[in-house]
């Protein structure tokens, strides 16, 4: 499943949420990145995991999203 967002810079296509929270190994999906995707001006955004930590969330080289450590 992909989907699509509007971005500064154009349309940026998304296969699939990849993003797993790096403390409680939690699949993050799309709907949890999309709201605060949607505002953002770079590259990453930055969200709160059900376990209270805060972690970095960017797209890779194959439009999947990858979280990470802040
Ligand atoms: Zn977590």
């Amino acid at each position: 499943m992909s989907k699509t967002f509007k971005i500064p810079n154009g349309i940026l296509t998304l296969s699939e949420s990849k993003a797993e929270c790096p403390y409680c190994e939690r699949k993050i999906s799309f709907s949890e990145i999309e709201d605060t995707w949607i505002n953002q001006e770079s590259n990453h955004v930055k969200i709160k995991c059900k376990c209270k930590n805060l972690i970095g969330v960017t797209s890779n080289i194959k439009g999947d999203f990858v979280a990470y450590k802040l």
